[in-house]
């Protein structure tokens, strides 16, 4: 029995272990990085929920942090501009007066064969993917050095670590991510801020949701759990890396694709 009781505590410790965190999510209005936003919001974070097109979306991911007790801010912005960035993390500090946790979640996809690429779907991709993610963790950055404390977190994909024929420019994108993040945990490790990115498999969202249930039962095929990925399963392993369990963890790159890659 008390055996039980600890466990339970333990438990209930890690579940309310971001209480008071204010972590910024970019792209919170869908998708993986609305289930970031939930699961953070969950352990008792404070959220700021970036979106760029889909309002309605944000203020539903708000109100459902607001049903559960917790806090939320909703900022619209385009990630890959400069003077949006700066609007954002200038609207965090106002209403919280600190950032602990930056996820870098917002992107977009525009698929093509290299022949075909256009230079504009090219940009477009790097643009939001890689540069906005670098002017968030930039914003991000100055802050976390005067705090001396801070978590990045840049989501990357499993793209960006194996390629895929018809996406070169969102696997250069996000194995750009890859590169910022080792880079950025070398510059801001000795102010004691972490971090790290996670290289998601495939995850049911909008963003996978065109494929066809052919290619779908392909990809199942190679995951070795047999099933394609949950935003919960993305979301779990952001609320980790974001927390105190993850202190001591930096520069990493942490795999979520059911084997995918094994
Ligand atoms: P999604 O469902 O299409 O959601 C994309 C999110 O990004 C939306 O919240 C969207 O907000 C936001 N966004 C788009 N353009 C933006 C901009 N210019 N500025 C700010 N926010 C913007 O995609 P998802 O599947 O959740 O993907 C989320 C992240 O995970 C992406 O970085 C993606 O590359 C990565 N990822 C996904 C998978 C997967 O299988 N789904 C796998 C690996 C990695 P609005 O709708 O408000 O514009």
């Amino acid at each position: 029995m008390k055996m039980f009781m600890e466990n339970n505590g333990g438990r209930k410790s890690m579940e309310k272990n971001m209480k008071g965190k204010v972590c910024v999510v970019t792209g919170g209005s869908r998708g993986i990085g609305r289930g970031i936003a939930l699961e953070l919001a969950g352990r008792g974070a404070c959220l700021v929920i970036n979106y760029h097109r889909s309002e309605n979306q944000a203020r539903d991911v708000q109100s459902e942090i607001e049903a559960i007790g917790g806090r939320a801010l909703v900022v619209r912005g385009n990630m890959a501009l400069e003077e949006d960035v700066k609007n954002l993390f200038a609207a965090v500090l106002a209403e919280f007066g600190r950032v602990d946790v930056l996820v870098n979640n917002a992107g977009v996809t525009r698929d093509g064969l290299v022949a075909r690429m256009s230079a504009a779907d090219y940009d477009e991709v790097l643009d939001l993917n890689l540069k906005g993610a670098f002017l968030c963790s930039r914003a991000a950055a100055k802050i976390f050095m005067k705090q001396r404390s801070g978590k990045i977190i840049m989501i990357s994909s499993v793209v960006g670590l194996m390629g895929n024929a018809g996406q070169c420019n969102y696997a250069a994108a996000k194995a750009g991510l890859i590169g910022l993040t080792k880079s950025l945990a070398r510059e801001l490790g000795p102010r004691s801020v972490t971090v790290n990115a996670i290289a998601p498999g495939f995850i049911v969202t909008d963003m996978t949701q065109e494929l066809s249930e052919e290619a779908k039962g392909k990809y199942i095929e190679s995951i070795p759990l047999g099933r394609l990925g949950q935003v919960q399963d993305v979301a779990r392993a952001a609320a980790f890396l974001a927390s105190p369990d993850a202190d001591y963890i930096t520069g990493q790159v942490l795999v979520v694709d059911g084997g995918l890659r094994c």
